[in-house]
């Protein structure tokens, strides 16, 4: 029987990207998707698969949940879009719902549909609220493919072809507090940082970094801006990853699973201090579709389920249940895997070459399991399933990943 997968592709490769449904079919997905709940996903052959790559941490609340699609029909029902001239309850009551979960004093929210939206809306406020127009990012770090947040994130492949970008951007190697210090000047507006690196390979700092990035930031009179677009909700184990350290900082970006798997949604947020000068001219920056009542229902559902389910608690007990079982994989396959970190259900798995990563990537899609690489870092695979994966499915992604870390150690021998 044809795969209806296969007109997908076709058309995928006909109207929509030409080279990226080449590498489809070099790693084997040459099918479509089709379906989803909790933690698979069908495609158009009637199969399923085992989802260890979470949207990039879309999926925390597994596709579906329940609630969030329940939040979601219901205001489909009443008033999905905004008049844009009045306010409207689904994001007022996200923005309250956030302002009591998020670190410090963080309290204004500005919603949004995206990641990379959110963190231009950081940079602006961080430019706005200081004066300056400096900005200070991480080497490896991902902040999304606008030109702004583009100009902050540190992959060279993904930014030379657009030059010039936003002027007055500084990089320094992330986790090197010292770095950090030398390069925040007079100029700086804000020093934008993952509090965990996801895009870079899952890079976790060292304990004292973020409390001593907060520091230099208070001292210097810049903004420290944390983006939490991935690690936001409960990923790595807290509610937000910048808890793990306890620092509070002046703008936080958030998307990804703040959309409860359901909407496309995207926010920063600020201190009242960072926010101050919008009063002054609240038409500064806006959005057509930002704060959507249909987006901020599945937010307000996305943060209750969050908290009911205790997803942080999840992340944490079953990301150290897997990391100790990567770790042993590490150990019996150290002719292929450098090293296994991360925090909560962020996980990398260091390939010792991009080519085993790949190779991996396509022994688990054929054996039922959906795993991604990391997009500035193609030598680690990430392990990132929805925080509420029962404890049977996440074994058995990680038994199929065993099995083909067996088979790819042999075919890397006979290379
Ligand atoms: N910031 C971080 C930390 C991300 O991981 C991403 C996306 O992967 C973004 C920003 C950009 O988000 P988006 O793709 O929604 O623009």
């Amino acid at each position: 029987m044809p795969n209806p997968g296969d007109e997908v592709l076709r058309k995928f490769e006909a109207y929509m990207n030409p080279g990226l449904a080449r590498v489809y079919r070099l790693m084997g997905l040459d099918t479509a998707e089709v379906e989803a709940n909790g933690s698979r996903i069908l495609d158009s052959a009637g199969h399923e698969y085992l989802d260890f790559a979470g949207g990039y941490g879309v999926f925390s609340h597994g596709h579906r949940h329940p609630k969030v699609v329940e939040a979601v029909r219901a205001q489909l029902d009443r008033m999905p879009l905004s008049s844009r001239l009045l306010p409207s309850q689904p994001a007022t009551e996200l923005a309250e719902a956030l302002a009591e979960i998020t670190p410090g004093g963080l309290r204004y929210s500005f919603f949004c549909n995206s990641g990379a939206e959110a963190v231009e809306g950081c940079i602006k406020t961080a430019r706005l609220a200081t004066g300056r127009t400096g900005l200070v990012g991480a080497i490896g770090g991902f902040h999304g493919k606008t030109m702004g947040s583009l100009s902050v994130s540190g992959r060279d492949l993904y930014k030379k072809p657009f030059e010039p970008l936003v002027p007055g951007v500084t990089h320094v190697s992330f986790g090197d507090a010292e770095a950090l210090d030398r390069a925040v000047g007079e100029n700086t507006a804000g020093v934008i940082l993952e509090p965990i690196q996801g895009e870079g390979g899952v890079l976790v700092p060292p304990d004292d970094y973020l409390p001593r990035a907060r520091e230099i930031c208070s001292r210097k009179g810049a903004l420290l801006i944390i983006d939490e677009v991935q690690t936001g909700l409960g990923r790595t184990g807290r509610m937000f990853a910048v808890e793990h350290y306890g620092v509070e900082p002046d703008l936080m970006a958030l998307s990804k699973a703040l959309g409860g798997g359901v909407m496309p949604l995207g926010g920063f947020m600020g201190t009242p201090q960072a926010w101050e000068p919008w009063e002054s001219n609240p038409l500064l920056h806006t959005s057509t579709f930002g704060g959507n009542p249909l987006a901020c229902a599945a937010g307000l559902a996305a943060v209750r389920v969050a908290v009911e389910e205790d997803l942080p608690g999840q992340a944490q007990e079953k990301g150290e249940y897997a990391l100790g079982v990567l770790g042993g994989f590490a150990a019996e396959y150290e002719e292929i895997i450098e090293q296994v970190r991360g925090k909560g259900l962020l996980i990398g798995v260091q390939f010792r070459s991009e080519g085993i990563g790949g190779m991996v990537m396509a022994e688990v899609f054929s054996r039922g399991l959906l795993a991604v690489y990391t997009l500035n870092n193609p030598k680690v695979i990430r392990i990132e399933p929805p925080l509420t994966i029962p404890r049977p499915d996440l074994d058995r992604g990680l038994e199929i990943l065993q099995e083909s870390l067996k088979v790819v150690k042999e075919m890397a021998r006979e290379l």
